[in-house]
């Protein structure tokens, strides 16, 4: 069954749409608020990781542009146009920044064309993440990035929703082997607390989507691909670089519960 948007299909729920769902947005249907509920009722905390993983994405995209000089995005499993998108938070600190959004999911094709109609610097492709090749050599991505620049390659929240006999490392690799030095990678990641909670988010998330793994901390270093990690390292989403605790929003408990963040330089 699909909707109005061309070839989303409203009978099954979509990661993307959960997600939204999450964060409070309105670009979802009743079977993926069912699944969120479960999320939401079941696993207290769910809402405030969606939170902390979005907050962590922004801090990490104002530090790059403003730290590391970096004006070029490609942002992998982007999902839904929300309340601060990468583009706008690169181009709030740097206007020449270019960011490259690639998602499987066709609505996010949909939402993020109709946001960036007046944009020039920014595109949205759908695509899959486990074919980065597809993505570096498709003509919109060649058309916005520089390939011999520094490039920063974004992967929040979407490598664990590769199982690992789709090695994700292999997909940090492929990026890694793409980009110039001074080029930066950086991840989130559902990372396992070992207890029943994380243990039946697993079990959920692979029952409806048949992917989701919950990984380690050293599952997570490991995707890193050997390039070296910056502080403050692989921790919960919410102690990455958090600004000054009067910038941090109260987002209840739970927040540091199994989000995973670390950033990479290229050299
Ligand atoms: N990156 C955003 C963030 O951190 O807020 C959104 C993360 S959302 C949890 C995961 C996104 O990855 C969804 O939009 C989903 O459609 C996308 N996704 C899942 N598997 C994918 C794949 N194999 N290739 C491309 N996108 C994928």
């Amino acid at each position: 069954m699909a909707d109005g948007v061309s070839g989303v299909d409203v009978s099954k729920p979509s990661i993307a749409r959960v997600y939204d769902y999450l964060l409070g947005g309105k670009d979802n249907y009743a079977v993926d608020r069912a699944i969120g509920d479960r999320f939401i009722n079941d696993m207290p905390g769910s809402v405030a990781i969606a939170y902390s993983n979005r907050q962590a994405l922004v801090r990490a995209v104002r530090d790059i542009a403003v730290q590391t000089g970096i004006r070029q995005f490609i942002d992998m499993g982007s999902g839904l146009p929300t309340a601060d998108n990468v583009h706008q938070v690169a181009q709030r600190h740097a206007h020449d920044s270019r960011v490259v959004y690639v998602d499987s999911d066709p609505i996010v094709l949909a939402h993020g064309r109709a946001l960036l109609v007046e944009n020039d610097r920014t595109t949205v492709i759908k695509a899959d993440v486990r074919e980065p090749e597809v993505i570096r050599h498709h003509p919109d991505t060649t058309a916005l990035i520089d390939f011999d620049r520094p490039v920063a390659v974004i992967l929040s929240a979407i490598l664990h929703h590769l199982n690992d006999d789709e090695d994700p490392a292999a997909v940090v690799r492929y990026w890694r082997d793409q980009v110039p030095s001074k080029s930066c990678v950086f991840i989130s990641h559902f990372r396992t607390g070992h207890n029943k909670e994380t243990t039946e988010a697993e079990r959920v998330l692979q029952a409806t989507f048949g992917r989701g793994r919950w990984r380690s901390d050293e599952e997570i270093r490991d995707l890193f691909a050997g390039l070296e990690i910056q502080d403050p390292g692989v921790v919960p989403a919410a102690s990455w670089r958090p600004d000054t605790v009067k910038d941090v929003p109260r987002i209840g408990s739970g927040a540091d519960g199994t989000g995973s963040t670390g950033g990479a330089d290229r050299e």
